[in-house]
């Protein structure tokens, strides 16, 4: 029997505010001091598709968050760049479970989650047995192209990449119905309901979202599937927990989108955790 824990499975270390540099160091303090602060046992970190003053490596952030047993890395790939020497050093994070997942942007980049360039990316996430995640829905970059982005795009990469795990980031907001559909339908896909709001919640958007997660959970069952992640520094910690209080969830069910289903989809080694099992894969 483990504790209770919280595990946000979506944070970022680039620097949104690019009229001002914050070093790396700086930003993963904040990082720790916000985790500390709102008692969130363990983050995942997930690096951008560019790299830039304000995007940090892959490498840099597995450099820089090395022995830290609280921090995991989801490595950002760049769908339309990456080289083979991208894969080669992701396959030698992933070996050494330096890296946790892998996270595609569509609608930040033109292309569909079903493009062919993708295909390498799901086979290395199959070898390794981590989970590739997804951005979906709306871009907070105005250039973005939602046509990309839509969640429905996924369905075709789970139908035809049965053993991958895909995690849909954003449960696809504002498609949340078709994210629903294809996390019912596929059962190696989950999704995260982070950035579903920049900042503090408004009282009656926050209302409006209250009530499509809980139509989530109510229409795609008991809820193996939903992740707790905050999109942090976007949006707040502590708004999001709160969020998720206002859900008023059974304990049971609050359990698994807090931690449970992160530790199994993402295959943490968090001691005392090991045994956790559902009737999902
Ligand atoms: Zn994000």
């Amino acid at each position: 029997m483990v504790n209770p824990m919280i595990i946000d499975v979506h944070t970022h270390l680039n620097n949104y505010d690019e009229s001002v540099t914050v070093p790396l160091e700086k930003r993963l303090e904040q990082l720790q001091e916000s985790i500390r602060y709102n008692k969130v046992d363990h983050a995942m970190v997930l690096t951008s598709y560019t790299v830039n003053a304000h995007r940090p490596s892959t490498r840099e952030v597995v450099e820089v968050t090395d022995g830290l047993d609280n921090i995991h890395v989801v490595a950002g790939v760049s769908v339309v760049n990456y080289k083979e020497r991208d894969l080669r050093e992701l396959a030698d994070f992933l070996k050494d479970r330096r890296v946790v997942a892998l996270k595609l942007y569509p609608g930040y980049e033109p292309f569909y989650p079903y493009d062919p360039r993708c295909k390498v990316l799901y086979d290395l996430a199959v070898e390794f047995d981590v989970p590739v995640m997804f951005h979906t829905g709306d871009t907070y970059n105005p250039k973005g192209r939602i046509r990309f982005s839509h969640p429905i795009n996924i369905d075709d990469v789970a139908v035809d990449n049965p053993d991958l795990r895909i995690v849909i980031c954003h449960i696809g907001n504002p498609w949340i119905r078709d994210c629903m559909e294809v996390v019912y339908k596929n059962k190696r896909c989950s999704a995260d309901i982070s950035g579903l709001v920049l900042g503090d919640f408004k009282s009656h958007f926050k209302r409006f979202m209250l009530q499509q997660v809980k139509e989530m959970i109510l229409y795609a069952g008991e809820p193996e599937y939903l992740l707790y992640g905050t999109d942090w520094p976007i949006c707040r910690m502590r708004t999001y927990l709160k969020f998720v209080d206002d859900l008023k969830l059974p304990a049971e069910t609050r359990e698994k989108i807090m931690w449970k289903n992160a530790v199994r989809i993402f295959k943490l080694k968090i001691p005392g955790a090991e045994s956790i099992r559902a009737s999902r894969p």
